[in-house]
């Protein structure tokens, strides 16, 4: 007998990757092979040596399928094994094991917004709807728009194993979010890769797309984000690490800032719950600050910051090591 693989990767398309995937059949009991793939049609090579090799790093069930088959994330290697320039997870990796002591974790909530005839789902045709205001953990149909697709996706990424812990509609129709964490870097980032290709197929068979687009909707609409909220041991034990980790992000803006997501500065404008991109602020309670201290965080004088910037299409391999490098030495000191 056999079952199917689905091998995943991110692919090179600038600048922003997509995802990609491909099914491979296998006997029963066989080990996951290194596969290959046509990178000349994914940014990835050129047509004259255009093979690139896929490498499984993490593997789940494939709660679409079912039964035995399964997901499996993979790095992009070139030909002579060594990591691609596009592969953002082997930059991780090192960086991760360099401050594993520390005990960094994460907990990333991706907002995404349903698009179904080139517009939001809830927007009416030509128009908009009642400006926000009712939207954000509403109930009822004429504030929800796609709970369904969001209810199966929270099954399969529950299926799947994956470290989701909660759901969310958000501030505009069709606008939603949920949360991966809190966990290792790297686990959060697997995860959250694999419950955006989740959040693509489940939504496929409802003839719906989701989006990461920082700014679906120009004017006085949400952006969409991926707060990234962030802890060592030191953090949970205590406040002055927390302020450390803040002064720390504040030393570092534009390092930060560039690589949190294409188009950032369209969604950092300083309206819509966020700073200016270029301004760098913490508070505790402040939804307006770049990085936001949460109240009970206060009141306990200990707990985990939330960097309120990443753009909802960053690269949760890129913002996760950015955040340990810049937190964890300035801690280690
Ligand atoms: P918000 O009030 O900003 O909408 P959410 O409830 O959506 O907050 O998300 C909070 C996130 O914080 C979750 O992803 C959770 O995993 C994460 N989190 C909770 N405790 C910690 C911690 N100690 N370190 C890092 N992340 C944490
Ligand atoms: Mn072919
Ligand atoms: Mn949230
Ligand atoms: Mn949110
Ligand atoms: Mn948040």
């Amino acid at each position: 007998m056999s079952f199917k693989a689905e091998y995943i990767w991110i692919d090179g398309t600038a600048p922003t990757a997509k995802l990609r995937s491909k099914t491979r059949v296998l006997a029963d009991g066989a080990e996951l092979p290194l596969w290959g793939f046509d990178g000349s049609s994914t940014n990835q090579a050129l047509g004259n040596a255009s093979d690139c090799v896929l490498k499984p790093v993490f593997t789940c069930q494939d709660p679409i399928r079912g039964g035995d088959n399964v997901l499996v994330l993979c790095e992009v290697l070139d030909t002579a094994m060594a990591p691609h320039p596009t592969n953002t997870r082997a930059l991780l990796t090192p960086v991760a094991d360099q401050f594993a002591d520390q005990e960094p974790i994460f907990g990333i909530e991706q907002e995404y917004t349903f698009f179904a005839d080139n517009r939001p789902l809830g927007f009416p045709v030509g128009g908009f709807p009642a400006p926000q205001g009712g939207y954000y953990c509403g109930v009822g149909s004429d504030e929800i728009f796609g709970r369904a697709i969001v209810e199966k996706h929270l099954d399969h990424c529950l299926a799947a194993g994956l470290a989701i812990c909660g759901i969310n509609a958000e501030v505009m129709p069709g606008q939603w979010e949920f949360q991966i964490g809190p966990v290792d870097a790297v686990t959060a980032s697997d995860h959250l890769w694999i419950a955006r290709w989740l959040l693509y197929r489940t939504a496929e068979d409802f003839g719906v797309a989701a989006t990461l687009d920082p700014k679906p909707v120009r004017g006085d609409w949400n952006g969409a984000g991926a707060h990234t909220n962030f802890s060592t041991r030191a953090m949970r034990e205590g406040y002055e690490p927390i302020i450390t980790a803040c002064e720390a992000l504040g030393e570092n803006v534009l390092e930060h800032v560039h690589n949190y997501g294409a188009g950032i500065e369209g969604r950092l404008t300083g309206q819509h719950e966020t700073a200016p991109w270029n301004v760098f602020s913490y508070g505790a309670s402040d939804r307006g600050a770049s990085v936001r201290i949460p109240w009970q965080v206060e009141v306990e004088q200990k707990g985990y910051i939330e960097d309120r910037r990443p753009n909802a299409n960053c690269d949760p391999y890129v913002v996760t090591r950015l955040v340990v490098n810049t937190c964890c030495s300035a801690l280690e000191k």
